[in-house]
Parts: C-alpha cells; sequence; structure tokens
C-alpha cells in the first residue's frame, strides 16, 4: 500500500505530508473482525504502540494492535523526526522532584532513547534514513545559552556527550550565522518519522503480534481476570491492555484525554534543492531547534528537500498563515532558498502535560496509558512503549523505569485550547522584541 493514503481522514491543511509521498510501501493491515483473543492488545500503533508490540512479541507475548487509522497516521508519521534524547525538564531537576530512586531511572531511561531508537534501527534493519549526527539545539540570546549551557553540564556530570558548541561552529554547522551559541547532544540525531514507524510495525509483526488498521476502540471493560475492547466490527479480550494514543486519545478511558492539551504542529517542505544551495544549508545534515518562546526546528530530508516546521494554530486559516510565517522564517534564515519551490505542508497534534513530562497512567488493574510527550516522542515514545511492554510482561510497578499515577484531569481542560491561543500570540510579540 503506498503510503500517501496515510494522511487521509485529516482537515487539508494538515495532509499534504512529505513524509506521507515519500514512505515506504507497507501492507494493507485490514480491520479486525469477530472476536479475537491475547495476553496483551495494544490500542494505538504509533511509536508507544509498535515500540510496546515489539518488545512484547519478541518477549513471547501474544500481542494484538488496533489502529484507529493506519500505523504511524498519528504524530509519528508526521513529525520533525529529531531524535532528542532527555526530558524536557533538566536531570537535576527530574531528579529533585521524584523520589531519587525512581527520578534517577526516569533520567538514565531518557538518557538512552537515542541508544534505543538506533538501536532498533540497526537490529531489525529499518530502512528510516537514520543520521545520529547529533541534535543541535541553537540559542538566540545570552540567557538562552545561558540555560543550555547548563543543561550540557548537567549531562556531562552524568557521562553523557552533550557538548557546547560556540558561534562559530554553530554558524559552521548551520551554513548561517544567527545563534550565539549553543549545545550538540550526541545522542540524537534524525530519520525520516514515517518509515520508522513502519519499520516498528513490521518488525513487530515478524516477531508476531497482529496490527489492524480501521480498528477504533470505541469501549473497554474490564474485570478481575481480563479487559475487553470493542471497536465497530470486533473486540479483543485480553490479560491487560495498554492505550497509546496520546494527542489523539478523545473520550477513550476518560478522564485520560483530559491529562493532555492537543497543540498542532505545522511544517512546510520545499522540492529537493540544487546541490550547491543543499550544500550551504546544515552541511552535515544536523536537524536543531532553536531556542525562541515559539520554537522552529528545521532540516533537510535525505534527498536535500528543506523542511522548517513550528507551533500551529486552531483555525484551518490561521494554520495556512503559521505555515506561511514558517517560509518567512526559512527564508530569513537562509536567503538563497529564495528560489525553492515549497511543495509539502502539512502537520500534527502534539499533546502537552502540566508538568512538561509525560504520563504513565494506571487506568484499570489490567489497563495502562503512556501519553503526553510534549514534542519530544520519537526517543521518549519509543522509551515509554519499552516501559509499558515491562509493566505488560509483569514487572512489578515499583520496579518500572517511570513512577506509575492516576489519570488527573487538567483543571478546566476545556479551555485550555482558547488561552493556548493567546500565549502563543504573546509568545509570537515578545520573540519579535526580545529573542
Ligand atoms: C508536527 C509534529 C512535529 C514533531 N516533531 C518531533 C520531533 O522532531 N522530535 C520528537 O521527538 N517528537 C516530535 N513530535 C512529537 C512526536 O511525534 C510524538 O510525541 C510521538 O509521535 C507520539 O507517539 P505516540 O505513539 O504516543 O502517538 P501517535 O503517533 O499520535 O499515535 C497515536 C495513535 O493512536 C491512534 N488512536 C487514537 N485513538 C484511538 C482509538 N480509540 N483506537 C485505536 N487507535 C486510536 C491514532 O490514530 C494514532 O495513530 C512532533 C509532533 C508533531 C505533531
Amino acid at each position: 500500500m503506498k503510503q500517501d493514503r496515510i494522511i487521509q481522514n485529516e482537515r487539508a491543511p494538515l495532509a499534504a505530508s512529505l513524509w506521507a509521498a515519500t514512505a515506504n510501501d507497507a501492507p494493507d493491515r485490514p480491520a479486525l473482525h469477530g472476536g479475537a483473543e491475547a495476553d496483551v492488545v495494544v490500542i494505538g500503533a504509533g511509536f508507544t504502540g509498535l515500540s510496546a508490540a515489539l518488545h512484547l512479541a519478541e518477549a513471547g507475548k501474544c500481542v494484538i494492535v488496533l489502529e484507529a487509522e493506519t500505523p504511524g497516521w498519528g504524530a509519528s508519521g508526521r513529525n520533525g523526526g529529531q531524535v532528542n534524547p532527555g526530558l524536557k525538564a533538566d536531570p537535576d531537576q527530574t531528579e529533585a522532584e521524584h523520589r531519587r530512586d525512581i527520578g534517577g531511572r526516569m533520567v538514565a531511561a531518557s538518557a538512552v532513547a537515542g541508544d534505543l531508537v538506533f538501536g532498533l534501527i540497526k537490529k531489525y534493519g529499518i530502512d528510516c534514513d537514520a543520521n545520529r549526527c547529533g541534535w543541535v539545539r541553537s540559542a538566540t540570546s545570552a540567557s538562552t545559552l545561558a540555560a543550555l549551557s547548563e543543561t550540557g553540564r548537567q549531562w556531562r556530570a552524568r557521562g553523557h556527550a552533550v557538548d557546547e558548541i560556540d558561534a562559530d561552529e554553530m554558524a559552521r554547522l548551520l551554513g548561517v550565522r544567527h545563534y550565539v551559541g549553543g549545545l550538540i547532544d550526541r545522542r540524537g540525531g534524525n530519520l525520516h518519522p514515517l518509515n520508522y514507524a513502519l519499520g516498528l510495525a513490521a518488525a513487530a509483526e515478524r516477531a508476531g503480534a497482529k496490527i489492524h488498521g480501521q480498528s477504533r476502540v470505541k469501549q473497554m471493560n474490564s474485570d478481575a481476570d481480563s479487559i475487553t475492547v470493542t471497536t465497530d466490527t470486533g473486540s479483543v479480550t485480553a490479560g491487560k491492555a495498554l492505550i497509546c494514543t496520546n494527542a489523539y486519545t478523545g473520550p477513550l478511558a476518560d478522564p485520560l484525554g483530559q491529562t493532555v492539551v492537543p497543540v498542532t504542529s505545522v511544517q512546510v517542505a520545499t522540492e529537493p534543492l540544487s546541490d550547491n544551495v543543499a550544500h550551504s544549508i546544515l552541511p552535515e545534515g544536523h536537524s536543531p531547534s532553536d531556542t525562541r518562546r515559539l520554537l522552529v526546528y528545521f532540516r533537510k530530508d535525505a534527498h536535500g528537500r528543506f523542511i522548517m516546521g513550528g507551533r500551529g494554530a486552531l483555525s484551518d486559516k490561521h494554520v495556512l498563515d503559521r505555515q506561511q510565517a514558517l517560509r518567512d522564517v526559512a527564508l530569513d534564515l537562509y536567503p538563497q532558498l529564495d528560489d525553492a519551490k515549497w511543495r509539502y505542508a502539512w502537520g500534527g497534534d502534539v499533546a502537552l502535560t502540566r508538568s512538561h513530562a509525560p504520563g504513565l497512567h494506571k487506568i484499570a488493574p489490567n489497563a495502562m496509558a503512556g501519553i503526553g510527550f510534549n514534542g519530544r516522542g520519537v526517543g521518549m515514545a519509543t522509551v515509554m512503549g519499552r516501559i509499558l511492554a515491562d509493566w505488560a510482561a509483569g514487572c512489578p510497578e515499583d520496579a518500572l523505569d517511570y513512577p506509575v499515577t492516576r489519570p488527573q484531569p487538567i483543571p478546566f481542560h476545556r479551555f485550555r485550547r482558547i488561552g493556548l491561543g493567546a500565549t502563543v500570540a504573546l509568545f509570537g510579540i515578545l520573540d519579535r522584541f526580545s529573542p
């Protein structure tokens, strides 16, 4: 099946995805029909669900994955493809906010997100243009440089290769002198996100997992021994259920969806650039994020297309405006893109949490959810899938690498997206006057 079908069932301004247009072929994965049984049922086939399914199938468990659309349809098939290790909070803060043993395990698990992602790609021969060149974080001001410098210091104190780079080295790596310096996190890199998701799906199937597309779970009923999840055309009864639906959770397992605020992030991409323009931009293939309040992230793909991403908006009109604003930011940074043809424009939903950290939520004695990656899920969702698999395979909760909590709805959740619109507008103004 050609994956340009993958962003069907999507609002038009979010649908013209570069990743869908350049994806590897994948088999049809028909809907679930009738009743089935499994050790574990996984709901949602993004990085979280597919990583969980792969780890469980490798451990010999019988796994069925139910995906409302197709594997990678959600954020996993639409993102910037940056592999960013670590949680949003610095390691000292994470350790201070949790009991020392669990805080330490959270930091350690997030620190090896790059090892896990690039290790799975190597182990299963996933064809996804993986480039472990490091994740560059570019500072726009002295104060943001100081914050990045502190982040680097804390990781280096724990033995990780997160190095400061000065303005000259930043200019060399980016092909533009615009930033005052920053960090290179050598544990990270980038990849073709949809092909990574499709590769995880294929690896999970080879290990014995079954994956059904077009199978939206509408209901979950659990008793002491089992849990049954139901779609329009079938049901699965399993010992445990894993909910991996992130920003697309909606009303499933209420109030789970109210623990996150879905926020649209959008991207635009050009046709392949001419060789001399392509070589003048990000010559070593890095994918930087910068530190303005309304962060932008940019990169080239493996064929020299330039991609710029950033915060989206609620309405279609404002999404189109944001996509145009990203083309303008790209031209400001790299005037040599003047003649480039902007061919792709798409987006998807990021799940923000109140704490800026993902949640591992117990929904029922036999159901667990891992959601809320705050725009940093290529690495951390893959890690969360592994942690969910540990739990489903019988690891005691207090021995997991992440604390288990009950889902706590964000107060006034219904109004959060409106408030967010105002915040985004304010941040845009602040960035203009004090980068
Ligand atoms: C535009 C954009 C750019 C981003 N850039 C980056 C980046 O560069 N680096 C980074 O680390 N992170 C990035 N992120 C975040 C990252 O993509 C996510 O954190 C990650 O993909 C989350 O994976 P997931 O499997 O938890 O969720 P998803 O990939 O969203 O998967 C959830 C799946 O659940 C399915 N589903 C929902 N409800 C049901 C149901 N009831 N029944 C069955 N299935 C259901 C959905 O169809 C969906 O496929 C970005 C996100 C976006 C949107």
